[in-house]
C-alpha cells in the first residue's frame, strides 16, 4: 500500500490517544482542573505518580464499576472514546478478517463481543484488552500488517490473517480516531486554545496573563502589556513578554501558586 495522507492522519490520531490514555484515567479520578497552573506543568512539578506507571493496565471503562468518580465529564468521555475505538475495530474485523472464529487460534484476530456467553473473555472478546490494545488492532489494519501469505514451518503458504484495508474503510477509521481524538483532548485542555488567566494578573505590571496550549505544543503564557512590561523573559513576534515552557515555573512561583497541591 502507499503510506498515504489519510493513513498519516489516521495513524497520529490514533497515537494521540494511546499517549494520552492514561491521562483521561487520571483525569476521571481528579476533580475538574482549573485554567491555571497548566495540566502538563502540574505534573511535571508533581512528584512522579507511580500510579500513572499501571494505570494503563486496567479493565476498559465499559467493563467497570464508577462510583461517583470525581470527574464526570471525563469519564463520559472516556467511554465514549472505547466504544467509538471498539466499535470501528468490529467494523475493520468484520471487513477483513479473513479466518473464520476457531479455525485457527491467532492472538492477531479481533474477537467479537459474544454477550450471551457465560465466560467473561468470551462475552467481551478483544474488548477485555482495553483502549491501548484496540488502537493497535486498528494501526495494523490501517497500515496492512499481515496482509501477505505467510510461510509455514514446513515451507507451505497459508493465506493472511487481514485482506488489505478497502479505502472507504480507511476513511471511516481516519474519522472516527480524528473525532475520538479530538474529544480526549478538548476534556483534557490539550486542544488549542487560548485562555486568560483567571484572578490573576502579571506580577511585573498588572497585565491580562494568557495561557496557550495546544496539543503538540508545550504550554506557555503570554502579558499582554508588550514591550514594556519588565518581566525578564523574551518577547515573541508579536511583541508580547512571553514565558515558555522553561520559565513557567518561574512565572508559578511568581504568582505565588502552590503547584504541588493544586491538580
Ligand atoms: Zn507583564
Amino acid at each position: 500500500m502507499t503510506y498515504t495522507r489519510t493513513v498519516h492522519e489516521t495513524v497520529a490520531a490514533l497515537r494521540t490517544i494511546r499517549g494520552q490514555w492514561a491521562e483521561l484515567l487520571l483525569a476521571i479520578e481528579t476533580p475538574p482542573a482549573d485554567v491555571w497552573p497548566p495540566r502538563q506543568l502540574a505534573h511535571t512539578m508533581r512528584e512522579a505518580d507511580p500510579e500513572q506507571l499501571d494505570v494503563v493496565e486496567r479493565a476498559p471503562l465499559v467493563l467497570r464499576e464508577h462510583p461517583a468518580p470525581p470527574n464526570l465529564d471525563a469519564l463520559d468521555t472516556g467511554r465514549a472514546i472505547e466504544r467509538m475505538i471498539f466499535d470501528l475495530a468490529d467494523t475493520l474485523a468484520a471487513a477483513v478478517q479473513t479466518r473464520a472464529p476457531g479455525e485457527q487460534r491467532d492472538p492477531r484476530r479481533w474477537e467479537f463481543a459474544d454477550p450471551g456467553a457465560a465466560d467473561i473473555r468470551r462475552a467481551h472478546g478483544s474488548r477485555a484488552h482495553g483502549l491501548h490494545f484496540a488502537c493497535v488492532w486498528v494501526e495494523g489494519r490501517v497500515l496492512d500488517d499481515d496482509t501477505a501469505p505467510e510461510q509455514q514451518l514446513e515451507g507451505s503458504l497459508t493465506a493472511p490473517p487481514f485482506a488489505p484495508l478497502p479505502p472507504h474503510l480507511l476513511h471511516e477509521a481516519r474519522r472516527t480516531a480524528r473525532v475520538a481524538e479530538g474529544r480526549l483532548l478538548r476534556t483534557l485542555g490539550l486542544d488549542a486554545r487560548t485562555t486568560l488567566v483567571p484572578d490573576r494578573a502579571c506580577p511585573w505590571c498588572g497585565g491580562e496573563l494568557t495561557l496557550h496550549t495546544g496539543p503538540d505544543t508545550e504550554p506557555s503564557v503570554t502579558c499582554s502589556t508588550g514591550e514594556e512590561c519588565t518581566a525578564p523573559v523574551p518577547v515573541d513576534e508579536r511583541g508580547r513578554r512571553v514565558w515558555g515552557w522553561g520559565a513557567l515555573p518561574s512565572l508559578v512561583v511568581a504568582l505565588g501558586v502552590d503547584i504541588t497541591t493544586a491538580a
